[in-house]
């Protein structure tokens, strides 16, 4: 039997005839008409302002920490439970991430510790620069309280929805509701170029100074001139036709994603111990990737221990991100609270989600667990 990865790929067919166009131009570059597209057609999606089509979601982070002024010494808040490129760009700019717990409802960063280290902060004259909610695993962070407090504060919100294309928050698209926001593309996201990601905001004018120094900061003249430093960023006008096919069959995706998750609830959801992951009052989750927690005591055996009966059935799965706070490369940042997402972290399971799995795939995975179960 074939192996079942946790989410590959899932090309549509539109995508190729596409990418051929690329090749009939010749336009085998950064930058280009794809590129162009790409960018009005995702931020028309996502009711976006404006987008920046670049190399990848991290590369997104940096440019939007850099021009919200963090420096040397700055505080960026960022949630504990995450991938490390949720905070790495925070290093980048010499600034010091500060780790919050997640809320059990959604597993995002927790309003409450948000406000509460906001407001001990002011009370020390040292406010935090910039919040970053992630919106993990397809499901918005609870935005209106953090958007409050941030406002109240001045302090800039910079949204992680690397793992949110396609889930809704109140009925608008996480990563719009900040003043910037952030998405991936990398081979497993819900939609993929390869690897590639984008950087939407209202702000036109944060958006075309990101732009430019995406572009490795070319002033505007004939010859090369730079007054500040640039980057490498911008996005291959071939991966942005990938992204194009991609972005037609987002809704699809959603569509399967749930229906999956669905699925398994309905093939283990009787097993003892074993809990799917909350779906939060406020929005509609993609279940980019359908997450378990399995009590032990209850199950009869740890989230370890299925991880490895599945991978014996040449079946991926993975645990959750182990948080931040539990980072060797972290161990003196500052960390607010962090039960919670211990807790996530020590028996939660992201199942495999692929778009393109079967029923008998999904059968096949819910079988080893329910040969385990007590
Ligand atoms: C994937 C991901 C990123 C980084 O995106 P890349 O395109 O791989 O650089 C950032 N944050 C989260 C939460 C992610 O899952």
């Amino acid at each position: 039997m074939p192996r079942i990865y946790l989410s590959p790929p899932h090309m549509s067919g539109l995508e190729a005839p596409l990418v051929q166009e690329v090749f009939d131009s010749n336009w085998i570059a950064p930058l280009g008409p794809q590129v162009d597209a790409f960018e009005a057609e995702f931020a028309t999606l996502i009711s976006a302002p404006h987008a920046l089509a670049l190399s990848s979601g991290t590369a997104a982070l940096h440019l939007a920490l850099l021009l919200a002024g963090v420096g040397l010494s700055d505080e960026v808040l960022v949630s504990s439970l995450t991938f490390s490129a949720s905070a790495n760009p925070v290093t980048y700019l010499g600034a010091r991430p500060v780790f919050i717990d997640s809320e059990p409802v959604s597993w995002n960063l927790d309003p409450a510790l948000v406000v509460e280290t906001i407001e001990r902060k002011a009370r020390h004259g040292r406010l935090p620069k910039v919040v970053i909610p992630v919106h993990l695993y397809g499901q918005s962070a609870d935005l209106d309280p953090i958007l409050a407090i941030c406002a109240r504060y001045e302090i800039t919100v910079i949204e992680d929805a690397a793992e949110a294309l396609g889930a809704t928050y109140r009925g608008r698209s996480p990563g719009t509701l900040g003043w910037a926001g952030i998405f991936s593309f990398n081979g497993n996201k819900i939609i993929t170029t390869s690897g590639g990601g984008m950087l939407v905001s209202a702000d036109v004018a944060f958006i075309e100074h990101a732009r430019k120094l995406a572009t490795q900061a070319r002033d505007p003249a004939p010859h090369y001139q730079h007054s500040e430093i640039g980057y490498n960023y911008r996005l291959s006008n071939v991966l942005a036709a990938i992204g194009r096919g991609q972005l037609q069959v987002l809704a699809e995706r959603v569509r399967r994603k749930r229906k999956i998750c669905e699925t398994y609830r309905q093939l283990l959801g009787d097993l003892p111990g074993v809990s799917f992951m909350p779906e939060a009052p406020w929005g509609c989750a993609t279940r980019w990737l359908t997450v378990i927690t399995v009590d032990p005591a209850q199950f009869g055996a740890t989230r370890e221990d299925v991880r490895l009966a599945l991978e014996a059935e040449d079946i991926e799965s993975r645990p959750l991100w182990k948080p931040m706070h539990l980072q060797p490369v972290f161990r003196d940042c500052e960390v607010v609270g962090g039960a919670v997402a211990e807790a996530l972290f020590r028996d939660g399971l992201c199942l495999p989600s692929g778009t393109a799995m079967g029923e008998d795939d999904l059968a096949r995975v819910a079988g080893v667990m329910r040969k385990m179960a007590r």
